[in-house]
């Protein structure tokens, strides 16, 4: 037997036991003719002792940081405790050890505090496996997986398997293909996730499936995405949007409760995608704080509100609101004091190019009741008393309006708002807000360079109308006459039948109802400009599955790593990832993807032609 117990295990009840614990060897100390060493296993570590009659022993087979001990001898009462340890009141006094492997130097401490950098920690993972920090990400990870699970195997959802080698899927981004040697010349594609088949499965008759599963998309990595990732992938029959919508909260609640002991209570707000856009910018706002937008002048039409503050700002012979499209402003609670070094830094951050704002306008609500401008030239105190009442500003706000573009200003505004939002501590770690938004477009209007604009599914080409809308649908050509005019187009209002969940500003999942016609389905096709031939290429098998009798359904794919980062209080799904790729999609462990054996190519028929 190689242990009785674990490092994690031993307490003052166990004194005065005779044990035999095994793990890596930490930290070494010699205090004189005693030898201290720190033992290490998954669950904790122990502090051996070894006394004067060890020394001879150590002298001949001398241990390292990392070696594999294996130790046996009575477990003793500490004479200096450590409460930073639960094992930290005992020590165990040992009477033998053995070596059962030895190991090199590591490339880093392997310490919560390591002095390992981030490539080198991850070309030696399986080292930085062993820090407590990365471990506890696992096992939070393992955690929320046996939440899910323990939930949905309760409301009877199957956990079913699909293939990894199919063809192309409709999540939209570009597919990871696998050359077929069998069939030369021909190729799979990985699965960006598995819609088609869950969707099938409901045509089978298993009514609530599941399955936490691999996707992968050949995306550029923005910041902090994984080109393969996991999705809590789930699918139910003879559902409406409001069914869906109360079972994966009533998911993520007890996700919430039994990996972060969180009573989540209150009912999941709801928004729709309108207000969303409207009143933070996005389509996943962060609702922990407040700090709505004031849109002060804007093309977009939202009943009553823009044109009066449109007037507010305009004739005042300040070009750069006069020329604007859109003007929009958020209130900072509290930030009236700010220093002209402050608003400064503020104005330099929306001028980078992330943001790419030309500069940033401010008014001070002073506690007194007075206002202080940037703008103080082409504004007086009772136009600026009028901007700040629309904005609803308190005294002692900062308020901070941009200018520009309608597309690029919103976005801006809203990072800016989440900026401030994070200067001033309100977006705080464990606070956890969840939203639905609804009642997204079902179309969006895509223009590439030097391409007649078209139609494109905002989620995916089998998410259906809302009902109210399906005539709207059916009735009209999706022909826009006038590229300028897509948004008079009956399809620019069409909403769909889909919700997101957002969590802390993190869409965390989604899903909608599916189109189960077939009618509507191709008139689905039609309207992204899929001919009925390559629709039926394409998904085929899908329209043909839908001429028997398919149910009513509908489903929602969560996304898992970044759900466990962020109840772990991180930015980066990669923390919470075993063995995650780097930014340029590298595995610089395996120094992968890398290239294959000639003879490799001959089998498969494929010659490289590399540009
Ligand atoms: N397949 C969708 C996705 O991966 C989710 C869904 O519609 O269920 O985003």
């Amino acid at each position: 037997m190689y242990r009785t117990h674990t490092c994690g295990e031993l307490r003052l009840t166990d004194v005065p036991n005779e044990v035999t614990l095994a793990g890596w060897v930490q930290t070494i100390r010699k205090f004189g003719s005693i030898t201290f060493i720190d033992l290490r296993d998954r669950y904790g570590i122990t502090q051996l002792l070894l006394g004067e009659e060890l020394n001879k022993k150590l002298d001949d087979q001398p241990l390292g940081r990392e070696f594999v001990l294996q130790a046996s001898g009575t477990v003793q009462e500490r004479s200096n405790k450590n409460p930073q340890l639960s094992t930290g009141d005992i020590e165990i006094r040992v009477k033998d050890f053995t070596i059962l492997n030895r190991s090199a130097v590591p490339p880093f401490t392997i310490q919560d505090d390591t002095d390992g950098g981030d490539d080198l920690r991850m070309k030696y993972r399986y080292l930085d496996l062993r820090r407590n920090a990365v471990k506890r990400n696992l096992e939070l990870r393992y955690a929320v997986n046996r939440a899910a699970r323990n939930y949905l195997h309760e409301k009877g959802f199957m956990d079913l398997e699909t293939p990894f080698l199919i063809r192309s899927t409709p999540e939209g981004a570009r597919d990871f293909v696998v050359p077929s040697r069998m069939n030369p010349g021909q190729f799979y594609a990985l699965p960006q996730s598995p819609q088609t088949f869950k969707q099938l499965l409901m045509v089978s008759g298993y009514d609530r499936y599941y399955q936490i599963v691999k996707c992968f998309r050949d995306e550029d990595l923005r910041a902090d995405r994984q080109p393969e990732f996991t999705q809590i992938d789930c699918e139910m029959c003879f559902v409406e949007q409001e069914d869906i919508l109360r079972m994966f909260e009533g998911m993520i609640k007890a996700i919430f409760k039994d990996v972060k002991g969180i009573d989540y209570t209150e009912p999941v707000e709801r928004m729709s995608w309108e207000e969303a856009m409207w009143n933070y910018g996005n389509d996943k706002p962060d609702i922990r704080f407040d700090m709505k937008l004031t849109n002060l002048k804007s093309p977009l039409k939202k009943e009553g509100v823009q044109r009066a503050t449109g007037e507010l700002i305009g004739g005042a012979g300040f070009g750069v609101f006069d020329n604007a499209e859109t003007v929009v402003a958020i209130a900072v609670p509290g930030a009236s004091e700010y220093t002209r070094k402050q608003t400064d830094e503020i104005t330099d951050w929306v001028k980078r190019p992330q943001i790419g704002m030309q500069g940033l306008v401010t008014i001070k609500c002073n506690a007194d009741g007075s206002f202080k401008s940037s703008v103080d030239k082409f504004y007086g105190p009772e136009k600026l008393q009028a901007i700040a009442a629309s904005c609803e500003a308190k005294p002692g706000d900062l308020i901070l309006i941009l200018a520009g573009r309608e597309e690029r200003t919103r976005k801006a505004i809203s990072e800016l708002r989440l900026e401030m939002g994070e200067r001033l501590g309100m977006r705080k770690k464990d606070e956890f807000r969840l939203l639905w938004v609804l009642d997204f477009p079902l179309f969006e209007w895509a223009e590439e360079e030097g391409q007649p604009g078209r139609w494109v599914a905002r989620h995916h080409p089998f998410t259906s109308p809302k009902p109210s809308d399906i005539d709207t649908m059916i009735s009209n050509s999706p022909q826009v006459a006038n590229q300028e005019e897509y948004l008079q187009h009956p399809y620019a209002g069409i909403k769909a039948n889909a919700y997101d969940m957002v969590l802390n500003g993190n869409e965390i999942g989604g899903g909608s109802i599916r189109i189960f016609q077939r009618d509507l389905q191709e008139k689905m096709f039609d309207a992204l400009g899929m001919s009925r031939e390559e629709a039926r290429h394409k998904f085929g098998f899908l329209l043909g599955a839908f001429e028997y009798g398919a149910p009513p359904h509908g489903g929602i794919a969560f996304g898992f790593d970044r759900l466990c980062a962020i109840l772990g209080g991180s930015e980066s799904i990669r923390d919470f990832i075993a063995f995650p790729k780097n930014n340029s999609g590298r595995d610089v462990m395996l120094d992968a993807p890398s290239t294959i054996d000639a003879h490799q190519f001959s089998e498969l028929q494929i010659k490289l032609d590399l540009k």
